[in-house]
This record gives C-alpha cells, structure tokens and sequence, in this order.
C-alpha cells in the first residue's frame, strides 16, 4: 500500500514505529545531515540538494495525538469561527485565481486532496467547478458535508487518496499545505499523476524555505512542527514534481488572507520565542472591530503550479549551437560533438547559422537531412542572443546546453556540468571559468592590456549582478549554460546580441533558480583570433538589460496570458529551418 496519509486517523493501523529515511525522498542521496531538533523530533538536510525532513518521522500514535479533532485552527465562539471561515473562503479565492489565470479557462473536475472542513471546495463549487475532496479526518469530512449539503454537484471521500476511484478524470487537483505533512511526497504525486487528465493542472501551497520568515527566523521558524514531515524550497520541489512526469512549472507567492485574531491564535498554538509575545502584543493594542478585518500577506508559502506532462520522460538533451563567421573551427567542433556518447542521454542539434560570409553556412549545409540535426538559417545576423533564441524555440529536449562553434570551452566538461541535472540536484548549471585548479582568466598572448580590462570587468559585471540580484555567482556570463528545458516556460526574452547572456540568467534567478557553479576548462581566445565582443558597444547592453530587468517586475503567469493572448504571428521569413528531430 502506498503509504500517503498518516494512518494514525485510522486507529487500526496505529503502530509505535518511528519510519526512519535512509535516503532523500527528492534526489535520493543518502547523505542527510542532522541539523537541529523540533519537539524532540530531529531535522536533517540533504546534502545534495538542500531538502530538510523530519527524520525519524513521528510515528502513527503520535501523529495520531497531533491530528486530533480540534487541529483545525477555528474561533471559540460563532463570531470568530465566521471569521476564520471568512479569511479561508478569501485565500480560496486568491488560489482559484492562480488557477484559472494559469489555465485560461474556468470550471471542469477538481480534486482536492486534504478538503479539511470544505472551505476551499465551497470556494471553488461556486467558480462554476464540479469538486471531489478527500479527507482522512471523519470529524472534518462530516463538517465539510454539512457545509456543502445544499450546493450540488459535490463529493467527500473519507480516507487516503489511494481511495479516490478513477485515472485521468480530474483537470485540476488542489493540495493546499499537504504535501509537507505526508509521510511520502513522491508517491503523493505519483497518484495525482494518475488522477489527473492529460495536460491536467496540480496546484501545491507549501511553506517555503526561501521565504523571508523562514531566513530570518532559521530554526525558529514557526512552521517547524512535528506533523511537518518535508520542508521544501522553490528547487526542491520543482525536481520532484519534475521528476513525477509534470512541466510547465511556474511559482507564486504563497498570498493569504489573514486578520490579527488569527495570527495571535496562531502563536499562541506553535509558540515561537519572541514573535508569540509579540503577536499577542499587537492583538491587544489593536482596536477590537480591527481585530477581524482581513489583509493579505505572505508570511511562509509558496504557490507552484504545473501540468501533468503527456510524454514519458525520454532524457534528451538538446544542443543550441549559434554560429556566425567560423568557417576555421565549425566543422571540426561540430563533428567532435555529433561523435559524443552521453551515457544514457539521447541528443539532439539545433544549428543556428547567421548569414555568414566565410562559408560557414555551406559546412552548415553539409550536416542536413542528418537525423540528429535541424538547422535554422537566418538571413540577417543579427547577434548571439538572436540566433540562441531562435534555436531555442525549437528544442524538444528535456534539458538544453549551448554550445559556441569554436574551441573556448572544452566539450569533456560535459559529464560533469549534467551530473547535477541527471541526480535531481539541480535545475540550472553554470559552467564556472573561474575557482577551478586550472588558471581560467582571460591571457593573450598578443594582447595583454585587453585581457586585463576584460579580466577587470568581468569582476566588476559580475558584482553587479550579484548586489542586484541577491546571488553570489563568479561567473554568469559564462557560455556553458546547461538546464532543464522546463525553466524557459513563462519567460519572455528580447536580447539579441551577448546581453542575452544576461537576460537568460537574470531572468532564472527572478524566476527563482539559483543556479550551481561547476568549475570547467577555458581557453580564450583573443580578437585576433575571432572573438566577437565589442568592448565598447556591448558593456551598454549588459548595463541597459541590467537596469530593465531590476527595474521591471516579474510574473511568469502574466507571461503565459500574454501569450496565450497574442495574435499568432506570422512565420518569420527571415529563416528557413531545416530537418527535425
Ligand atoms: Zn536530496
């Protein structure tokens, strides 16, 4: 039996035993370390990939003790209660509007899986949805139907979502502060992969470990509980969710609707030293009719939203490789690459020739009709960032590398730079020129005054970004860029020329990846031997997207309805794209 919900609710299953973890459930590294404890419960962290868990996990008896019938937070008298219903029925609300805006479209079937006392359902019964909820505590399942008895069509199934009947039936499935209390997130995701219908929406409110309350506080943080079995950050439950056969992942501020009343009830529960007195404080000066008046915040969660994926997984990688003007080195790069053996990855080509006018294009030629290979012909060169972005419309690949036609960078390096995608460690890789055993700076022979300035602005750029962007990288404007394909969805990128560079990852950290850093081999090669920076013009367009990308605020979901909204535009006959793979 997949073993999802604490069957302490069912007092038949009830056993002593703590269930102790001998690998992380996200990357299954078995290197989890202790950290601190939580009510005599210990916290460890993965080492790869930065998940914490509950470990030993608190056995059915205790969990049973903790889920009792009065752990849904609720007012003592009518008034609160009504109050409580009201800021649950408001967060409802701002769910279902990440949903619908997500999907474009309202109503269908909707799951959802921990309905509690049917708060959320009644929310989302009157958007015009048809709602199952399942719910492991009898008391709240009996609440729930009493709360919905007059509104149809509507469906309560008490148990475990093993007991939710049917495959492929629901378009959206909700599980709204759930996944951090089962005992086995991956399976949880693996049956609403089941219940979902192809290109089916899951919806997941969690506490994140990137939010601010949860780095500001550490090991006070006030959602660490007992009955909080996993604490998930934006990256560790992409991989999983990922890794459970989804796409298209996009994440939201975690937005509640809370009142002073309840944040005070709140502390007075999960004691945290300081802010429980403090909370307590503020509800005493506040004035009484304020007491209850709702505002939304976002104190602890994160939203991430996603669709079921229809292919299986097939583990291709796909290789962008822009070229412009490198007739000396093309071919030879490109037949060392086609000749490469990635163990358990199958490859694909995206070659985009810019018009050259030293006979690239015709070495270009000579590889269509190969199987592996689809070449994009564009007539006017317009820059790096252009063609990139050209072949990056069409991959199909699960992950994406790009790759310079000349010999910088030294292809060897691949292994190491997709180890960390393969293992579920991580989402986006650099390929660091700098921190490696090797000397990697910029030395020309013939030209050593320019190697210094570019070895000076490299820091300086580098520094920059870091100060804006709260990263502490060494060197994003490298060319190895390996990620998965999933983290392009919902962003919108303009750059032509090498402030691309810069576009692609400011926008992945705005998006919330932060990247990991593998030391690689370079060698630079100077102007004289065909670099194509231009030492003045291009320093502007990395200050200009800079300034644009801090400046302007970021909303993946926008992104997607804008898009959707578009008027298609017409095939660009600037290119001509050859093959498919
Ligand atoms: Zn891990």
């Amino acid at each position: 039996m997949i073993e999802i919900a604490p069957a302490a609710i069912r007092p038949d299953h009830a056993t002593e035993v703590r269930p102790m973890a001998t690998e992380c459930v996200v990357c299954r590294s078995p290197r989890l370390h202790y950290l601190f404890s939580v009510a005599g419960y210990r916290i460890v962290r993965c080492d790869d990939c930065g998940l914490l868990s509950t470990n030993p996990q608190p056995s059915d008896d205790e969990l049973g003790r903790i889920y009792a019938s009065d752990y849904f937070l609720r007012g003592r008298s009518e008034a609160s209660q009504e109050s409580v219903e009201r800021l649950k029925s408001r967060t409802a609300g701002l769910y279902l509007d990440l949903i619908e805006r997500y999907r474009g479209q309202r109503g269908g079937r909707l799951l959802e899986v921990g309905s509690g006392e049917g708060d959320f359902l009644v929310s989302a019964i009157e958007r015009g949805f048809k709602v199952t909820g399942v719910e492991y505590s009898e008391h709240a399942c009996a609440m729930a139907s009493k709360k919905m008895a007059s509104r149809c069509p509507f469906e309560i199934i008490c148990g475990e979502i093993t007991d939710v009947p049917g495959a492929g039936i629901y378009e959206v499935c909700v599980l709204s502060d759930v996944i951090e209390h089962v005992r086995n997130p991956r399976h949880l995701l693996e049956r609403v992969h089941e219940l979902l219908c192809p290109g089916g929406v899951i919806f997941i409110a969690t506490p994140s470990l990137n939010s601010w309350s949860a780095r500001l506080l550490k090991n006070r943080w006030m959602e660490f509980k007992p009955e909080h079995l996993f604490y998930f950050d934006s990256s560790t439950l992409q991989t999983l969710l990922i890794d459970g056969g989804y796409k298209d992942i996009i994440e939201q501020p975690g937005t509640k609707s809370l009142n002073v009343g309840y944040i005070a009830g709140h502390f007075a529960r999960y004691k945290v030293r300081g802010l429980s007195w403090l909370a307590d404080l503020v509800y005493r000066l506040t004035p009484t009719k304020l007491r209850h008046k709702p505002f939304h915040v976002v104190a602890s969660g994160m939203v991430q939203l996603a669709r079921r994926a229809d292919h299986p997984k097939r583990h291709r990688l796909s290789i962008v490789v822009p070229v412009f003007n490198e007739a000396r080195s093309f071919s030879q790069v490109f037949n060392r690459l086609l000749a490469k053996k990635l163990n358990g990855l199958e490859t694909e080509f995206i070659v985009v020739e810019s018009n050259s006018n030293d006979g690239t294009r015709e070495q270009v030629l000579r590889y269509s009709g190969h199987p592996k290979v689809k070449i994009i012909l564009q007539n006017v060169p317009r820059g790096k960032g252009y063609a990139v972005r050209a072949g990056l419309s069409q991959v199909t690949g699960d992950f994406v590398l790009i790759q310079d036609a000349d010999f910088e960078y030294d292809i060897e390096d691949y292994e190491a730079l997709l180890e960390p995608l393969l293992r579920n460690r991580a989402a986006f890789v650099l390929g660091a020129r700098h921190g490696g055993s090797t000397w990697k700076m910029r030395q020309f022979e013939n030209q050593p005054v320019v190697a210094a300035i570019l070895n000076q602005a490299h820091w300086f750029f580098t520094g920059l970004i870091n100060i804006c962007f709260g990263s502490s990288l060494k060197d994003p404007f490298t060319m190895y860029k390996v990620f998965r394909r999933d983290c392009l969805y919902g962003i919108r990128f303009e750059c032509d020329r090498f402030d691309f560079d810069w576009e692609l990852v400011i926008n992945f950290l705005r998006k919330g990846y932060r990247p990991l850093e593998i030391p690689v081999n370079y060698r630079s090669r100077s102007f004289s031997e065909g670099k194509k920076v231009s030492i003045f013009y291009d320093p502007i367009t990395w200050l200009r997207v800079l300034i644009r990308l801090r400046l302007s605020s970021f909303d993946p979901l926008c992104e997607i309805e804008r898009e959707r909204e578009a008027i298609p535009e017409p095939a660009d006959d600037e290119q001509l794209i050859i093959g498919q793979t």
